[in-house]
């Protein structure tokens, strides 16, 4: 799979910290916002766990000068919730309290761990108020989530969703998934706390912009956020209009699920990887 990587390196800011962390200065310098995230996902063994939270805290301490305020994207599976809960639970606990005045959130993944990962939310954040949650627009629950989490004061980041999830719990067609971000959104800008708007879709964006002129939405309340590598004109043209831009920036060895992700977004890229693999296995270029 190797082969794949020249396509993760459009949305990961490299294999190991040095790259990343050389990445979000890059960012900084420019004007955005980071929040980091340590690529690996389903951990089995205790060991891997563990590793994974010693990685979060490294990332954390060579952060600890960063010039603006730094946000830590964190997966429950990656912390070992398939494992054991108080496994993970310890884990996140042990990264939360190294990020001090910095912010963190859980990641929202595939369905099997939406209510597990919005329990451990409401569990862990009493104790760590500067921890949120991603949830996902296409998921019919999510509406009452975000209900719940703005009642616990929560800061949310309201995604469309990246995962192949069934008609019995999710909407399939992009018209009902953009319906239900907006209504989302729409709630979160006016009663949420300091949400973040995590799209690159150019209509939701501009209905988005017109909601914030029209109930005067303060910019400094919220912000958006979008992909390392995707959308990057549109990141740098809400940050000269004024609002703050975060960029979520995901880095390290375990690149693949994550890029598969990212490729499936678009048919374009999935045809242009499947085209470009075969041409390079059957060695077929125009240039030999
Ligand atoms: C900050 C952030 C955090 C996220 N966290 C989570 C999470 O915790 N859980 C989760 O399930 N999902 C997460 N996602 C992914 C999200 O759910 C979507 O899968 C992804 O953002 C694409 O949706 P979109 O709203 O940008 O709309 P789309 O309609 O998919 O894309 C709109 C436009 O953006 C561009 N674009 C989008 N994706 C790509 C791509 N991969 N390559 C090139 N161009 C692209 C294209 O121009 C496309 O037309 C996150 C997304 C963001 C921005």
């Amino acid at each position: 799979m190797r082969l794949l990587y020249p396509f993760a390196k459009r949305y990961i800011a490299g294999e190991d910290l040095q790259t990343a962390l050389k990445s979000i200065q890059k960012l900084q310098r420019a004007g955005f916002l980071a929040s980091m995230d340590i690529l690996g996902e389903n951990v089995t063994q205790k060991e891997q766990a563990d590793a994974a939270r010693e990685e979060y805290l490294d990332l954390i301490h060579s952060l600890e000068k960063s010039p603006s305020p730094m946000d830590f994207s964190i997966k429950v599976t990656a912390m070992g919730l398939d494992i054991d809960k108080g496994l993970c639970r310890k884990n996140l606990e042990e990264v939360l309290t190294a990020t001090g005045s910095n912010s963190a959130r859980l990641d929202m993944e595939g369905s099997p761990y939406t209510q597990s990962t919005i329990d451990m939310c409401l569990e862990l954040h009493p104790k760590f108020n500067n921890l949120g949650q991603a949830v996902q627009a296409y998921l019919f629950r999510t509406q009452a989530d975000v209900d719940q989490l703005i009642e616990n004061k929560i800061s949310v980041r309201l995604c469309k969703g990246a995962y192949k999830e069934p008609a019995s719990i999710a909407y399939q067609s992009m018209d009902d998934i953009r319906e239900n971000f907006l209504s989302l959104a729409f709630k979160l800008l006016k009663e949420g706390h300091r949400p973040a708007i995590a799209t690159h879709d150019e209509y939701l964006l501009e209905k988005i912009l017109a909601f914030i002129a029209q109930e005067k939405i303060d910019p400094d309340s919220f912000y958006f956020e979008m992909l390392y590598g995707v959308g990057r004109d549109l990141q740098r043209t809400l940050l000269a209009r004024g609002f703050q831009m975060r960029v979520y920036t995901p880095f390290g060895s375990a690149w693949l699920p994550y890029t598969l992700r990212r490729l499936a977004e678009r048919k374009e890229n999935v045809m242009f990887v499947l085209k470009s693999l075969f041409r390079e296995t059957f060695g077929i270029r125009k240039v030999k």
